[in-house]
């Protein structure tokens, strides 16, 4: 990666955005859009619409019409298939552009973005595509005399609603297997980060994906979302982000079509350093940045860190000399190890999670202050809290932020007590020199994935999903693609 090919594509001039429905970019009703406002400088980039419930309604009816017309559900799977491929091609040959778009849009270090955004996107439509030809159906174990067949058929049309963060990794996620399956799709992209989006949405079109199979319309939660999710005609719904609209969107079906809701929600997941984990400077320097990295804008974020007392004071320590060694500074700088925070309402909650920890009594250890690397972008040093106990809100609630709460442990008993003490159970992380207290850890603490020694990085192979608060559904690996298919029974008397 040179910084030159960033530099050349971040001087790109930015169009205003507009509605893909129907295979046609056309104009929100009324023309309506909003700003799109970069966290690098606080300079506004370009203007995205800003869809009403009349252009959800017809993105709806796009997405119905095509996939009735069945050019793409009908289409043969190897057909399908190559489609997918061909998506992914062009994802790659215009990685970078993607890459610096992306970090324009929403402050991901750039080479982080390279890999987790368009990289991983690239990735997960090679996969759903390697897919398509092996969906079989099943031929059940019935009486003689009698024969029931499985199919799996497309749900139909597929809503699906991402957040900021890695739009479009999160977006590939549900986009890929979804059209894998069959469906046709309305995507809703986050007001606060569609760009990328956006342009995949074409890239779709160029490879030869049937027009309005894909479909996408920008716009804000309460208004786009909403009737999104309202819709009587959706079929599912597949959704990233927070927990309180999370809740939203299941009342939003149950009042409307009962439609399937899929919610990947937030966390606050412990990271466990246990006295005989095997390189405690390693262990410090990867837990670091399982929080800090992308401005702990990660939905995995090890966010507590819990330290057995015999090496607590050692890794705290440690912790605390790399959060303060973090280069934070311009995203598109390929020095820059923290880019920014994704905007001002963000940076404003990180600071006030954190005042209320202070006032609770947790102490600050490094970091917290808000920087300007860049005038006018939205930047804050890492900062490591000590002395935090169970109860504070910052033990319980998540920041999406840059902020570590250090708590200390005894025991195996108490050190799964304080990993489960949350509402949440989306990630964890382990570290242990021991194979058997790794997979007792694994088992006993409740998550959709467990790391040890090691935190972050899974692959398209492994289903990425929680439990409790952290949600329902899980996104990756061949079993998202259970969510975007129907079961029916053939029951035949022979
Ligand atoms: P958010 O819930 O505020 O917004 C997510 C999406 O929902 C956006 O597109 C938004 O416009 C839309 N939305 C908002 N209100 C709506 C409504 N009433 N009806 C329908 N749609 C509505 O979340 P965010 O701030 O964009 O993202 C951060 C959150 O996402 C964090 O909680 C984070 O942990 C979570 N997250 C989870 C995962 C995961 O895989 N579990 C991954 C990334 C982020």
């Amino acid at each position: 990666m040179k910084q030159e090919e960033i530099d050349a594509w971040r001087q790109q001039a930015l169009a205003d955005g507009r509605l893909l429905i129907g295979g046609q970019w056309r104009a929100a009703e009324g023309a309506r859009r909003l700003p799109v406002v970069s966290p690098i400088d606080g300079k506004t980039l370009c203007q995205i619409a800003s869809a009403s419930a009349s252009d959800v309604d017809a993105a709806v009816r796009a997405a119905r019409a095509a996939y009735e017309r069945g050019s793409w559900s009908r289409l043969a799977p190897a057909e399908r298939k190559k489609v997918l491929h061909r998506i992914a091609e062009r994802i790659e040959a215009h990685q970078m552009e993607l890459a610096v778009l992306g970090v324009r849009d929403n402050g991901t270090e750039i080479a982080m973005a390279f890999k987790a955004e368009p990289g991983s996107a690239a990735a997960t439509f090679r996969y759903y595509a390697e897919c398509v030809d092996k969906l079989m159906g099943e031929i059940a174990p019935t009486p003689e005399g009698t024969l029931g067949l499985v199919h799996k058929e497309p749900v139909g049309v597929v809503g699906a609603i991402v957040p900021w963060n890695f739009p479009l990794m999160i977006g590939a996620w549900k986009i890929a297997p979804a059209l894998a399956a069959g469906n046709s799709v309305v995507l809703k992209p986050s007001e606060d980060a569609s760009l990328t989006l956006l342009r995949l949405a074409q890239l779709c079109l160029d490879a030869g994906l049937p027009e309005g199979v894909l479909n996408v319309v920008t716009g804000t939660g309460a208004e786009a979302g909403e009737a999104l999710a309202r819709h009587m005609d959706v079929d599912i719904l597949t959704f990233t982000g927070s927990g309180p609209v999370g809740r939203q969107l299941l009342k939003a079906s149950a009042e409307s079509n009962l439609k399937r809701v899929y919610l990947e929600l937030g966390g606050k997941s412990p990271n466990l350093v246990f006295a005989d984990a095997p390189d405690l400077a390693q262990a410090a320097k990867v837990s670091a940045m399982g929080i800090f990295r992308n401005s702990g804008q990660v939905c995995v974020a090890g966010s507590r860190l819990l330290v057995q007392r015999a090496v607590h004071d050692e890794v705290l320590e440690r912790i605390q000399q790399v959060a303060a060694s973090l280069r934070v500074g311009d995203p598109l700088d390929l020095r820059t190890e923290i880019g920014a925070v994704s905007s001002a309402r963000q940076l404003a909650r990180n600071q006030a999670m954190l005042q209320r920890a202070l006032e609770e009594g947790a102490r600050l250890r490094t970091g917290g202050q808000v920087i300007a690397p860049v005038p006018g972008g939205h930047y804050m040093a890492p900062a490591v809290l000590e002395s935090v106990t169970p109860a504070m809100a910052i033990a319980r609630q998540e920041v999406f932020g840059p902020v570590l709460a250090v708590m200390p442990f005894d025991d195996e008993a108490e050190a799964v007590r304080l990993a489960n003490g949350t509402d949440y159970g989306l990630a964890a992380g382990v570290w242990t020199g021991s194979l058997s207290r790794a997979h007792r850890m694994v088992r006993a603490i409740q998550a959709g994935v467990v790391h040890v020694n090691t935190y972050g990085g899974p692959d398209i192979t492994v289903p990425l999903g929680g439990v409790r608060q952290s949600g329902n559904g899980h996104d990756k690996s061949m079993h998202a693609l259970d969510k975007y298919l129907n079961l029916k029974t053939a029951w035949i008397q022979l």
